[in-house]
């Protein structure tokens, strides 16, 4: 095989709790993490001279070695001693720094496709592996679905699958450093925790309206009070008919849960409409490995 084009499917977190910060300065997570049908395209190529050469339409990223592409690249080809290059070809749709895992998600589909292109046998498990030196979530890219994230995020535990429902998607015109937000986040014994186990209990349970009224984003203690934007979409989503409506990972990227197709279409107009929201989108929650 020669070339292949993949899709990178963003994620959502329908709970993000934090347990405790540790001595090394990483925080232990408790994420319920969820695949939407979002995603960038990867045009995979291989190429004989030994290079990883990176376009995209989106020319503010970079397409060196601080993409996360070049990054799983390199490991794959150190890895597995590979000769050849790759020059791949990035269509861009899933908002950037927004807590969509974008560049982990390019990560994974990278070591997916060169794994096939290149012949490589190796299995989800060895690629898991491979991919947390590129980042925590990476092997949840690998794996995709419904998930448990425990430890810094790269602890993995399948869950049955969440209830198929539209996905409406906002990215407000402002920057959330992940840093900033962890940094900030107090734990105390007021701390408003999600119950993960709850939530866990609901999507087994396949009770649609249960997981979004127990839907929770410790981070949101952080950014609502810094970027009152992200309530003000929240609440338009409540207002436009979501049966709950959160901030994904640091954010700034707030995501929303319908029940129903016309009520998710016409929230999704009202979204566009408004101003609020830089980048809006309609998806679905999608459970399908890989393409
Ligand atoms: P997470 O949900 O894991 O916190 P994120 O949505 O906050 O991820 P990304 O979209 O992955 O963040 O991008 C964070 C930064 O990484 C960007 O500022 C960007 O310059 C850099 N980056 C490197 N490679 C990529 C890539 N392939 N796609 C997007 N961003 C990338």
């Amino acid at each position: 095989m020669e070339e292949l084009n993949v899709k990178a499917l963003a994620k959502i977190n329908l709970g993000l709790d934090v347990v405790r910060r540790r001595e090394d300065g990483y925080h232990e997570v408790r994420m319920i993490m969820q695949t939407v049908h979002l995603f960038d395209r990867l045009n995979i190529r291989r190429i004989s001279s030994p290079e990883i050469v990176i376009h995209t339409n989106r020319t503010f990223l970079p397409t060196d070695e601080n993409n996360l592409i070049y990054k799983a690249a390199k490991l794959m080809r150190e890895t597995y001693d590979i000769k050849d290059g790759i020059d791949v070809e990035l269509a861009k749709y899933i908002p950037v720094a927004a807590g969509m895992a974008g560049g982990s998600t390019d990560a994974a589909a990278t070591m997916y496709a060169m794994n096939r292109i290149f012949d490589l046998g190796a299995s989800e498990e060895r690629l898991k592996e491979l991919g947390v030196k590129i980042g925590a979530d990476v092997p949840y890219c690998i794996m995709r679905g419904t998930a448990l994230a425990e430890g810094i995020g790269e602890e993995l535990t399948s869950l049955p699958p969440m209830i198929k429902c539209p996905v409406l998607i906002a990215k407000p015109a402002i920057s959330v450093s992940t840093k900033f937000v962890y940094e900030n986040l107090k734990l105390d014994e007021n701390t408003p925790h999600p119950d993960i186990d709850k939530l866990i209990s609901d999507i087994k349970n396949k009770d649609l309206h249960a997981v979004a009224n127990d839907m929770g984003n410790v981070l949101e203690t952080v950014t609502i009070d810094n970027y009152p934007i992200i309530n003000d979409i929240k609440q338009k989503m409540i207002a436009d008919g979501a049966l709950g409506a959160m901030m994904s990972g640091s954010g700034p990227t707030v995501f929303g849960l319908f029940e129903d197709d016309n009520v998710a279409e016409k929230a999704y107009e009202s979204m566009k409409e408004s101003g609020l929201a830089k980048q809006v989108y309609l998806t679905t929650i999608y459970n399908t490995r890989w393409n």
